[in-house]
């Protein structure tokens, strides 16, 4: 059985008080995460050791919502993912649609920071997703088909050491979450694509769905069969909602971990 993903990204919320507090409540909520499915949990760049620190113990994942495509030099601004790595990071999400909505990140620079990410000994988590426009002129296989190739065109990694993500940027932070069937069509279509390159890789890749994932509709996109997990927005800012779809996605798989 493959192991499945929830990772929460925090975006730019928090302080030193409040990040101690929900993880207080997560702890409270879910005492240790499940075998079956990893947790990690992206805070922003200033609270990467203190979530290190408060997590010590608690066997969930840390990760950035950015690094640079550097591993070190003058590059004023920029994190280098060695650096994220040694205050205690593991993951980082790689070309969020925010970053290419506001900060202008193309396909090319996504690869070469997944690159640069593993490098480093990161697991890249690599968004790709279509905007309202693209989906509503018949773009969508285009579309992911361009940011993919642009991504994995770069990298050679085995698939224990990199996750993709489905996130259409019409569901994410809308409210609006891609249908369970949307989600299994775009799953299919990326696994199928990466296949063309290397069926095994493809096979157990995971492929783990963003975009307005709540309590309501967890189960039902987490039981689609090419779907391997979710990055949580606005959800994982709350230790109850974000334990509730932990524990959705833990009820669509088998009882053990083979
Ligand atoms: C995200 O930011 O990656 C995301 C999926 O956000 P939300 O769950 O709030 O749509």
């Amino acid at each position: 059985m493959k192991k499945k993903w929830l990772i929460g990204n925090w975006k730019m919320h928090g302080n030193l008080a409040s990040n101690k507090a929900l993880i207080e409540s997560l702890r409270a909520e879910l005492p240790q995460p499940d075998e079956r499915a990893t947790m990690v949990v992206c805070p922003a760049f200033p609270y990467l050791f203190q979530l290190a620190e408060l997590t010590k113990d608690y066997g969930v994942g840390i990760g950035v919502q950015n690094v640079s495509d550097h591993l070190q030099g003058a590059y004023t601004g920029e994190t280098s993912p060695l650096m994220v790595k040694e205050l205690g990071g593991s993951y980082a999400i790689i070309g969020h649609s925010e970053r290419r909505q506001y900060q202008g990140e193309n396909d090319g620079l996504m690869g070469r920071k997944a690159l640069a990410a593993i490098d480093a000994g990161l697991i890249p988590v690599i968004c790709v997703g279509e905007t309202a426009e693209e989906r509503d002129s018949g773009r969508t296989h285009e579309v992911l088909g361009r940011q993919l190739d642009a991504a994995f065109g770069y990298i050679r990694t085995a698939h224990d050491k990199i996750i993709l993500a489905y996130e259409p940027r019409w569901a994410i932070g809308t409210g609006i979450a891609a249908t369970p069937e949307i989600v299994q069509t775009e799953h299919e279509f990326l696994r199928q694509r990466i296949a063309i390159r290397d069926k095994e890789f493809a096979a157990k890749l995971p492929i783990i769905y963003g975009g307005s994932v709540k309590v309501s509709n967890a189960n039902a996109i987490f039981s689609m069969p090419d779907v391997d997990g979710g990055l949580i927005g606005s959800a994982a800012l709350n230790a109850r909602e974000f334990v509730t779809i932990y524990r959705a996605m833990l009820a669509t798989m088998p009882a053990a971990v083979a």
